[in-house]
């Protein structure tokens, strides 16, 4: 038994959310992970993905796993299906405004605002002087790290850091940008830090703005639920070739309904950090 987050929906959004989910169950179908379990759920084939009405009734019949068992065998979950990968999404400017940014070991559309670089050509930045750079969260705290011990040196930027957290940043997916980091950032860059965080395949999940009150829900990319014991689980709206259903985040958090200071209507995760349980369990797994 789940305990669900709740918020007002428009009919069109909930439409749209059902046809995407729809999508990624007909992948999941045909993965040996979710196919006895979307069995017991009635639905075997393409065409009983029609029958499908509510997210919710499907779901229950998942059984929440961690990540790492998706990375450990992946062949379980991946979906034999051919339609192309998707496009790198566009960046996502959190005060709204295009910013000349450096991206940094993320999957972003290049234009010509955002140019991407892998994480040895941090020196790029010294003639790229960009406005603003983003990259995953650990990558911009190790840098700060180097900058303010004197082994590194950076021309300054002038609008904002925006850090990647979620699964993006393998193998310390399961990560918020903690209070103490963010000061870091701060106390080095001297420019506000923006948290965005990805789901699975590089997709947002949510997003900080302005008002950094929260992270802004992505709804059309994802569903969450709350457990029992408080963790947030994720599914997928958007990654067909690697279907994902219930994965465990290893966070806690809650979900403020809106509207928000900057005046969008979308709920909020608020307060997410990792759960004290799976902090342990990782010290455990650590220590071997
Ligand atoms: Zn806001």
């Amino acid at each position: 038994m789940m305990i669900r987050f709740r918020w007002q929906r428009g009919a069109g959004d909930t439409a749209r959310r059902l046809a995407r989910f729809r999508r990624v169950v007909d992948s999941a179908l045909q993965t040996p992970r979710y196919g006895p379990s979307l069995e017991r759920a009635g639905l075997r084939r393409t065409k009983d993905i029609a029958k499908i009405r509510s997210i919710e009734e499907v779901l229950q019949y998942i059984e929440p796993a961690y990540y790492d068992d998706v990375v450990k065998m992946p062949d379980l979950w991946r979906a034999p299906i051919e339609a192309p990968e998707s496009l790198p999404p566009r960046l996502l400017y959190p005060t709204g405004r295009a910013a000349r940014t450096a991206v940094f070991e993320a999957p972003v559309e290049e234009s010509r605002w955002v140019s991407r670089f892998s994480m040895d050509e941090i020196g790029a930045l010294r003639h790229e002087m960009p406005e603003a750079i983003a990259a995953p969260a650990p990558f911009l705290v190790f840098v700060a790290r180097m900058v303010e011990g004197g082994f590194l040196s950076l021309p300054p930027v002038s609008r904002y850091l925006i850090a990647f957290t979620g699964f993006l940043n393998l193998p310390e997916r399961e990560m918020v940008l903690a209070a103490e980091e963010r000061e870091l950032l701060w106390r080095v860059f001297q420019v506000p830090v923006f948290e965005q965080y990805m789901g699975v395949d590089g997709r947002l999940a949510g997003w900080e703005c302005e008002a950094r009150e929260g992270l802004h829900l992505v709804r059309e990319n994802v569903v969450l639920e709350k457990t029992r014991q408080g963790e947030v689980l994720l599914t997928s709206l958007t990654s067909l070739h690697l279907p994902i259903l219930r994965v465990r985040t290893a966070l806690e958090g809650s979900l403020v309904p809106g509207p928000c200071e900057c005046g969008r209507e979308t709920p909020r995760l608020v307060a997410l950090r990792r759960l004290p349980v799976v902090q342990a369990f990782a010290a455990r797994a650590a220590a071997g």
